[in-house]
């Protein structure tokens, strides 16, 4: 049997035929064109006939259809509740498709996709907890406890991005100050490297941009710590007790089997990022003297995971 997984995302659709040892076995994507709810619902079907199509799969050999919106989801009624970035509200997805084929159809919340993904493709099959902590424009979170998604009441649960690390600092998008990701996203690595630059003109960043501010991306501090810089080393320093404090406030609640990290800035060297981060939140975390102890790795399935996990929400 295959699950199928659609990634909706701001601008493109993307679809997968996962296998059931987790594995995509074929894909298809398109940019997003929303006219109406309506029109949205149809294209969604119609990638999902295509898919089988495409690849000589018959209908019956798909067991269900999982998708993964940018917002929160009514499962359990197959509603999208809203999205960002796009005009979707209370959009009845389930039914929509089911005009076009009479397919279970799941609904998820991206980040909550990417860490089932996560989940499903850890090494230890045998774990029952998983926390994937995306760090990109924003942080991006999804729980799994007890091998499910923990969805909260009403689908917006998870929203690790918007813990206040800093009480009274930096203004966010959702209307509190200080959120988590204001201060350890790869935003906000941009931001803290080109304010460190501005103050640092003898910086060695300014030679790995070519003296051009508007290239500073989340390896140049990484890169320039590495060279030796100290307003590099002193940024880095600095990202890295952000990133850790926001990881051990989930470790003292959910003391999760792991942590996972994904994003770009989870590619850096282990030495510069994993290590010292799992020092940092051994040391801040409850359950230092217990036997078991959260392990913070590196995610595995990079921008896979949220077609994969969503095609798992199937097995759920
Ligand atoms: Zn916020």
């Amino acid at each position: 049997m295959y699950y199928i997984g659609i990634d909706i995302g701001g601008t493109n659709l993307k679809a997968g035929l996962v296998d059931e040892g987790y594995q995509i076995a074929a894909t298809k994507k398109m940019p997003l064109k929303f006219e109406s709810m309506e029109q949205m619902g149809r294209t969604l079907a119609e990638m999902a006939v295509a898919l089988v199509e495409e690849n000589g799969i018959s209908r019956d050999q798909v067991a269900s259809v999982g998708m993964g919106f940018p917002g929160p989801v009514d499962d359990k009624n197959g509603v999208v509740i809203k999205t960002v970035n796009i005009p979707i509200r209370s959009m009845p997805v389930a039914e929509m498709f089911h005009k076009h084929w009479d397919l279970p159809v799941h609904l998820g919340n991206d980040a909550d996709c990417a860490a089932l993904g996560e989940f499903y493709h850890y090494e230890d099959k045998n774990i029952e907890s998983l926390i994937l902590v995306t760090l990109g424009t924003g942080i991006g979170t999804g729980i799994i406890l007890n091998g499910k998604i923990h969805t909260g009441i009403n689908g917006c649960a998870g929203e690790g991005g918007h813990i206040v690390i800093v009480h009274n600092g930096e203004q966010c998008t959702c209307g509190r100050r200080g959120c988590w990701e204001r201060y350890a996203s790869a935003n906000a690595l941009i931001r803290q490297t080109m304010a460190a630059m501005d103050a640092h003109p003898e910086s060695a960043m300014w030679g790995l941009v070519g003296g051009a501010i508007n290239r500073v991306d989340g390896k140049t501090a990484f890169e320039a710590m590495r060279k030796g810089d100290a307003a590099a080393r002193a940024v880095v320093n600095q990202y890295l007790k952000y990133l850790g404090e926001g990881l051990s406030n989930f470790v003292n609640i959910f003391q999760p089997e792991v942590i996972a990290l994904g994003g770009g800035v989870s590619h850096e060297r282990d030495e510069d990022l994993l290590v010292p981060l799992q020092g940092m939140v051994f040391e801040q975390s409850f359950g230092r003297e217990a036997d078991r102890h959260t392990k913070l790795v590196k995610a595995k399935l990079g921008n896979d995971a949220g077609i994969i996990g969503a095609a798992l929400l199937g097995l759920q």
